[in-house]
């Protein structure tokens, strides 16, 4: 702006001067024409004149008939000067002062031979003649060569003043419209250029704000966190202290989501934020990863209270209530910290290991807190050293699957085998499916594994005499990254098993996600005649609603419930309840775990139907269990306590 100005005012002293320079010049010529006009009009005495020159003296001419210089002419005085710059006749009074010449001054065609004239009236020349300024005239010399030869000089003085003020007024006009016109075409450019400028930095701005903020709430994200942090991080390398890097999960926001929609959620995460930002530092720094992953960044800690008394504050924020379309929404949040540097001292451990703590905690239960240990950290590499084993594990014929019975409660009879898959690592050995399964479902190798353990059931099953029956678990991943009917129906009709001979397992932890297909798809699996299985009953959510809402055959009741029946009273009556429901539902009832005879006494009273536990048999091979069928035609008794121990 300021570069702007200066060039304007730039180009208002140019035009002026040029202007000026213009004016100099047509009041130049403008004197000589009304000089050259007034020689012709005063009909000089040609002889007289040259006389007058010759001797230096008017007396070879009547002063009368000299020009007149009546006020208001242009010419307003006149000199005659002879050859060598004498002066012989002037109309005016006062000599040549020492003055600078006029702007508009003009001399013109001063002969050679008046060399002395030309200096005299150049150097020496009247600053003011009759109170004109020397501005306000011009001075005109013209040589007289009658015979070819100048005999001498008349001088002529221009009155200039009108001529001056209308072309000074004129030019000025002129040069004001012009200077005007160039700096509006300077202007008008450079002000749209200025303001497309200002349109750029302005949609710059907005990118960089949309590649460093989250969309939905504002705050920073992954990366501009990242960036923060690092530069906390290296701040507190230099002047010391700590800082905690806290990893928060809205507890069971998927319920909310799946139940409310996703508008609900994403106002639910926008005042999530809000709450974070709000009870945080100023120098402390929020930040949303994804989904409702949050983390937080405390700068400059003191020590593990300080720390807990802000995860206390926040969590108080998080757990009040949110209200979305008028309707309150509980939810809580789960938490975990890493310190810097005791738990690392750059942004991708210390995200890790605040990951990790809040992992620990969600597993111990929601709406918890955990600071980050190394146990955690161990456990975390062990997992991933498990989980690039598994890759090639299905590859290396790796795993197995094992066949635990069912027992028929009423006549002891063997109604079916669960599969249960096992892993034989070649370095670790047996590793438990309760480890493992989680790997598989994280990494999602969860899907081939998946299908690979349904066809291997299906095979085996039919390797078996009838009556076989044969029960597989499914994760809740295969459901979402496969269509489980297709497949289920695939493997069918290609080993040839009966659909009413397979059982598929389910738990909970499916019916919390996308509710309706998953619906869709056990529907279809029921309608093809495969049997669903609620597994775990009493571990999860236990939502009666779900028992009404799928089309479930069966409910296997937890070992921890059938653990804690013969001394727990409430247990007892839920379990009454549960059974006396799921049999109004037209379910089989199992219960899972039995491993006592005064178990198996219970769960007869309560009226289960069927009983699955080491009581009535551990898990075996394929071949054993074909024999465990075949001998099974003759009922057998249940085995004693201390063999089944
Ligand atoms: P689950 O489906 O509830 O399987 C029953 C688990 O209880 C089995 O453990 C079985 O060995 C164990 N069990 C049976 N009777 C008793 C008993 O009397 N006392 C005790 N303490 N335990 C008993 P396992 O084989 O270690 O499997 C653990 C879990 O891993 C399974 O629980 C299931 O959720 C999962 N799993 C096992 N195999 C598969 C599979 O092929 N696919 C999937 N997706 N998950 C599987
Ligand atoms: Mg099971
Ligand atoms: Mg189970």
């Amino acid at each position: 702006m300021l570069g702007l100005l200066l060039f304007g005012c730039a180009v208002l002293y140019a035009t002026n001067m040029t202007s000026r320079s213009v004016v100099d010049s047509m009041l130049h010529s403008e004197a000589k024409d009304v000089t050259r006009g007034w020689l012709n009009r005063a009909e000089w005495e040609l002889f007289k004149l040259t006389e007058v020159f010759a001797t230096g003296s008017l007396r070879a001419i009547d002063v009368d008939h000299l020009p007149d210089t009546a006020p208001g002419d242009r010419v307003f005085r006149y000199e005659l000067y002879d050859r060598t710059g004498g002066l012989i006749y002037s109309t005016g009074v006062g000599g040549l002062s020492a003055e600078t010449p006029p702007r508009s001054f003009v001399m013109a065609s001063v002969t050679a031979a008046s060399k002395e004239l030309k200096s005299s009236l150049r150097d020496g020349y009247a600053a003011k003649e009759d109170g004109r300024t020397r501005t306000q005239y011009a001075l005109v010399a013209k040589p007289y060569p009658p015979l070819g030869d100048s005999v001498g000089t008349i001088v002529a003085y221009v009155d200039q003043t009108k001529q001056a003020q209308l072309l000074t007024k004129s030019l000025k006009f002129v040069a004001a419209v012009t200077a005007a016109l160039i700096l509006l075409a300077i202007l008008v450019p450079s002000l749209l250029a200025f303001f497309k400028i200002r349109e750029r930095w302005k949609a710059q701005a907005h990118i960089q704000y949309l590649s460093d903020n989250d969309k939905l709430t504002g705050l920073l994200n992954r990366s501009s966190f990242g960036r923060e942090l690092e530069a906390k991080l290296e701040l507190r390398r230099e002047s010391g202290g700590g800082i905690a890097v806290i990893a928060i999960n809205v507890d069971r926001f998927k319920d909310v989501n799946d139940s409310m929609g996703h508008a609900a959620g994403d106002s639910i995460l926008r005042c999530v934020a809000e709450r974070l930002r709000t009870n945080i530092g100023a120098e402390d720094v929020a930040a949303r990863l994804g989904s409702d992953e949050f983390v937080v960044a405390l700068n400059d800690v003191r020590g593990p209270v300080e720390i807990v008394g802000t995860v206390q504050r926040l969590r108080d924020a998080l757990g009040s209530s949110y209200w979305v379309d008028g309707q309150e929404i509980p939810c809580t949040a789960s938490m975990g910290a890493a310190v810097a540097p005791d738990d690392g001292d750059d942004v991708a451990t210390l995200l890790r290991h605040a990951a990790l703590a809040l992992d620990r905690a969600k597993k111990v239960g929601r709406n918890t807190f955990k600071f980050f240990d190394r146990d955690m950290d161990m456990a975390f590499l062990r997992r991933r050293e498990r989980a690039n084993d598994l890759h090639q594990a299905i590859d290396q014929d790796q795993f197995n699957l094992v066949y635990q019975p069912q027992i028929r409660l009423s006549d002891g009879a063997l109604a079916s085998h669960e599969a249960l898959v096992r892993w034989n690592h070649p370095e670790h050995g047996n590793i438990s499916p309760n480890y493992f399964i989680s790997i598989a479902e994280e990494t999602e190798i969860i899907v081939p594994l998946g299908e690979w353990i349904l066809r291997r059931a299906c095979l085996d099953a039919v390797s078996w005499p009838e009556p076989r029956n044969v029960a597989v678990n499914l994760s809740p991943v295969q459901f979402k990254r496969t269509s489980v009917y297709e497949l289920v129906a695939r493997v069918l009709d290609e080993t040839g098993l009966a659909p009413s001979q397979l059982e598929l397992e389910i738990t909970e932890n499916l019916l919390m996600w996308d509710t309706e297909a998953v619906l869709r798809e056990l529907t279809k699996l029921r309608e093809l005649g495969v049997d669903i299985a609620l597994d775990d009953f009493g571990t999860g959510y236990s939502s009666l609603s779900y028992l009404s809402r799928f089309p479930f055959s069966k409910i296997k009741i937890d070992r921890t419930f059938v653990r804690a029946l013969a001394h727990d009273q409430r247990v007892n009556a839920i379990m009454c309840c549960i059974v006396a429901l799921g049999r109004s539902l037209g379910m089989t009832i199992t219960a899972e775990g039995v491993e006592t005879q005064e178990q198996a006494e219970f769960i007869r009273r309560l009226g289960c139907d069927l009983a699955q536990g080491f009581l009535y048999g551990y898990p075996v091979s394929a071949a054993e269990s074909a024999k465990l069928i075949e001998a099974s035609k003759t009922p057998p008794e249940p085995r004693p306590e201390s063999s089944a121990a």
